[in-house]
């Protein structure tokens, strides 16, 4: 029986993805299984090049598997259409990248309700406020990206992902472009989310500081998941990381 506490909000079986074919083919993910619970806040970390974004990528329908199935809840996404697909990442998913990918020519308070008026959807007013203002942004709803700092501009990113309630929210290195200030505003936003809200997180990193915020850490060699931590300490993380990579 499956524990209904233990829910995977998204999971993989037997995910392959190879780019490229023949001599210079590449695999960069081998035969992974893994889930991601729901009201779990995962890191996926590893070195460069053992596939991190090309896991997320597959799990969140941004590229396909090359054989095995990815899952959002119990939907299998190689079986989509891709107006099907579009409209699952619009209904069901958030996003949080690097480069924060704001709409310059939107203000603050149009790029957090981009995606519910592309979805012709009605923005729910209370959670909006409720979600602005434990971010920080009530004052700055109306400036655009360029008026903001890089930490503003993802904590638009965040409330954007966090005012249409997704069943999970994807983060690739959501704080690479961030300093430590900045980084940790947004690392206990999304904290926040998971324990307060019942938000699913997901995110991959190379900073253990960052991984250290989550329930769970990953970690990819190779394509192939090769450890993984329950509420591990930043030092925990650094001397797995080193010891994959010594290995590797
Ligand atoms: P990470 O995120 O851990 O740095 P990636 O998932 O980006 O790793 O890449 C895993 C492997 O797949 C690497 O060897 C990389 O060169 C290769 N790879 C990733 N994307 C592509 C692509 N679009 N075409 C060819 N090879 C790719």
């Amino acid at each position: 029986m499956t524990n209904p506490q233990q829910r995977a909000a998204a999971h993989a079986q037997a995910l392959t993805k190879v780019y490229g074919q023949g001599e210079t083919a590449v695999t960069a993910i081998n035969n992974i299984d893994v889930e991601f619970i729901a009201n779990e806040f995962t890191a996926i970390m590893g070195p460069s090049g053992s596939g991190k974004s090309t896991l997320m990528h597959c799990m969140a329908g941004l590229d396909t598997a090359s054989s095995g199935a990815t899952y959002i809840g119990d939907v299998n996404l190689s079986q989509l259409r891709d107006k099907e697909m579009t409209a699952l990442r619009r209904d069901r998913l958030g996003f949080i990248f690097q480069s924060f990918n704001l709409v310059p020519t939107l203000t603050a308070a149009e790029n957090i309700t981009l995606p519910i008026d592309i979805a012709g959807k009605k923005v729910d007013k209370a959670w909006f406020n409720e979600v602005t203002e434990r971010l920080g942004l009530a004052h700055r709803l109306g400036h655009r990206p360029a008026e903001l700092s890089g930490g503003q501009q993802q904590r638009v990113a965040c409330a954007r992902a966090l005012v249409a309630r997704p069943d999970i929210i994807f983060g690739d290195e959501p704080t690479g472009n961030l300093d430590s200030n900045s980084s940790a505003e947004v690392l206990s936003i999304l904290r926040t989310a998971v324990d307060q809200d019942g938000q699913t997180v997901v995110i991959v990193t190379h900073d253990p500081r960052a991984a250290s915020y989550a329930d769970r850490v990953i970690f990819l060699a190779d394509g192939r998941i090769v450890q993984e931590l329950r509420n591990p300490s930043a030092e925990e993380i650094l001397s797995t990381m080193a010891h994959i990579e010594d290995v590797h």
